[in-house]
């Protein structure tokens, strides 16, 4: 009998697993959205700009080419879009429970209960700054697959599902992070965070502050200095930034895409290694990490001429120790007469504005662009495994698993760009797509009893983690969200995505034991 399988989330990951599944003639899987759509990070970031800097071309599934693109790095309604297709196409939004929150797992021994708190709409998308309401459900429901039983649990009353194997896949960057700013609850204008984007508020003429300089506020910024009267930019740390080669693919170009057998293949493949041969070596501090300092000294020496506004974004750390800001957009937009980038530190927020130890600097809008919880991995559902073991608990000194995939005590368990799987050079879909292969490739071993990963292997990785992290830019000389507020790197895959394709094709049997 084919396992029932719970999906959580209907972003890249959750839609890769239900795709293959389909693909493998096991229709005996829900996949639970707590949103009123799919898309994941897609759906949430619709801010002004928002879009990949990976090329879609390799930022998409290898099993489903897209000749639609309309340039190199779209923005992120075609990717909605192409999530939106691939759903279609492969008949799985049937499937997708919209409006479900899980807020709990627990394994019995045998088998996964999974809480959910209701099919219900939730509140609108971007009601509160720090975005915790959802976006409004769409009413689309499917059946369960998995056995019901009678009961609640979780933060809200909800009822409880069975199943044999639980794949959790609701990313890293989901929950956005608002500061601990003193005063931020008394200010009486606008604000929001970037990935609840308030869009019925019109931006056009106001005094804007911008408190963030990532890579999704480089995005928008552009966008907002065309719109605000005046816009004010806190930065509290400079970012290594390189140009987005990005181009428009005309007619003749996307008609190619879509006749010329192998081409498309070739092109992704030609992103693919690039981005393993020239920009890995950089974070693992080889051969191109000075090359990619002088690339990033070049542009700026290029889009901002005024030598102090330079020297204030100049970073002091290596570069890609946090995610290297690839925009051609950004610099430009700061050196407008509109804007402002202001580096001494805030202070508080007023109901006026932002204060710093410049002064006041008077607002009608702040746009969080603060970024993400992200080394909270699965958090807030409450993971309960073998024995009543709290992955909570377990993962109290930082997350882990064993490829990112799996975690001892936790059998059945499946994570998607779980802990380390996380890059900064290459596309996360590639990660998504080796470890729903590995699930795959685990599924036919439970039908005679759950699986769970040896501790021996858990060590093994540990180490070979540590060893390879080592050599990585991430480390000392600044703070990131891919690591834990103690220094550790949970995010972040240390290796050549070349190895961890391998690592993951291998049998999963010596790995793992029953229990
Ligand atoms: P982020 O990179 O975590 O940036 C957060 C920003 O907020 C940083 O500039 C941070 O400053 C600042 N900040 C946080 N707390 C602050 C405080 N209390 N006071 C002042 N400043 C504060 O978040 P993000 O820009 O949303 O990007 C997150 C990740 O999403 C990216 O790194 C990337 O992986 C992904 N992303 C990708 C794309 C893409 O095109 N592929 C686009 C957007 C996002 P510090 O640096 O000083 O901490």
């Amino acid at each position: 009998m084919a396992p029932r399988v719970a999906i959580i989330g209907a972003g890249f990951g959750g839609l890769c697993m239900a795709i293959q599944l389909e693909r493998a003639g096991i229709h005996s899987y829900t996949v639970f959205e707590r949103a009123g759509d799919l898309g994941g990070t897609w759906r949430d970031n619709s801010y002004p700009g928002a879009g990949c800097d990976i090329p879609s071309h390799l930022y998409s599934y290898s099993f489903e080419k897209y000749a639609s693109w309309t340039r190199r790095y779209p923005g992120q309604p075609e990717i909605l879009g192409y999530l939106e297709h691939c759903a279609d196409k492969y008949d799985v939004r049937r499937k997708i429970r919209f409006g479900t929150e899980v807020t709990r797992a627990t394994f019995d021994g045998s088998r996964w209960h999974v809480t959910t708190a209701g099919d219900q709409a939730k509140g609108e998308a971007g009601s509160t700054p720090d975005g915790t309401a959802d976006s409004p459900a769409s009413g689309r429901t499917g059946g369960p697959t998995g056995g019901t039983a009678s009961g609640a649990g979780g933060r809200a009353a909800g009822r409880v599902e069975i199943f044999d194997v639980v794949v959790m896949s609701v990313g890293q960057l989901n929950r956005p992070r608002l500061p601990d700013i003193p005063g931020m609850a008394d200010f009486a204008g606008v604000s929001f965070h970037s990935a609840r984007w308030n869009h019925d508020h019109d931006l056009t003429g106001r005094r804007v502050a911008v408190i963030g300089n990532g890579s999704s506020a480089a995005q928008f910024i552009p966008k907002v200095a065309e719109q605000a009267g005046h816009l004010t930019v806190f930065q509290r740390t400079p970012n290594w930034v390189i140009p987005k080669p990005d181009a428009a693919f005309g007619l003749l170009a996307r008609l190619a895409f879509r006749f010329v057998p192998g081409l498309q293949r070739a092109y992704r493949e030609w992103i693919y290694r690039y981005a393993e041969g020239a920009l890995y070596p950089a974070l693992a501090q080889g051969w191109s990490a000075g090359l990619l300092r002088k690339r990033a000294l070049a542009h700026l020496d290029a889009q901002v001429p005024d030598p102090e506004l330079r020297a204030r974004l100049t970073p002091d750390y290596p570069p890609g120790c946090k995610r290297v800001v690839i925009d051609s957009a950004f610099y430009p937009a700061l050196t407008r007469q509109n804007v402002e980038v202001v580096t001494d530190g805030i202070a508080e927020i007023t109901p006026k504005g932002v204060r710093t130890a410049e002064g006041l600097h008077e607002v009608d809008t702040i746009i969080y662009a603060t970024g993400f919880r992200s080394t909270e991995f699965l958090s807030p559902i409450e993971v309960e495994g073998r024995d009543g073991r709290s992955l909570e608990e377990q993962w109290s000194g930082g997350a882990e698993a064993y490829l990112g995939i799996s975690v001892p005590n936790f059998p059945n368990l499946f994570l998607l760009y779980g802990p380390n799987t996380n890059l900064g050079h290459n596309s996360i879909v590639f990660m998504l797509e080796c470890q729903v292969r590995h699930v795959m490739a685990c599924l036919p071993h439970l039908a005679r009893g759950p699986l769970e990963v040896r501790p021996e292997a858990m060590a093994a990785w540990r180490r070979q983690l540590d060893a390879a992290m080592s050599r990585m830019v991430w480390g000392d000389g600044c703070q990131s969200w891919y690591k834990t507020a103690a220094g550790r790197v949970t995010n972040n895959w240390p290796g050549p995505t070349t190895l961890y394709r391998r690592l993951t094709a291998r049998p999963p049997r010596p790995a793992y034991r029953r229990v």
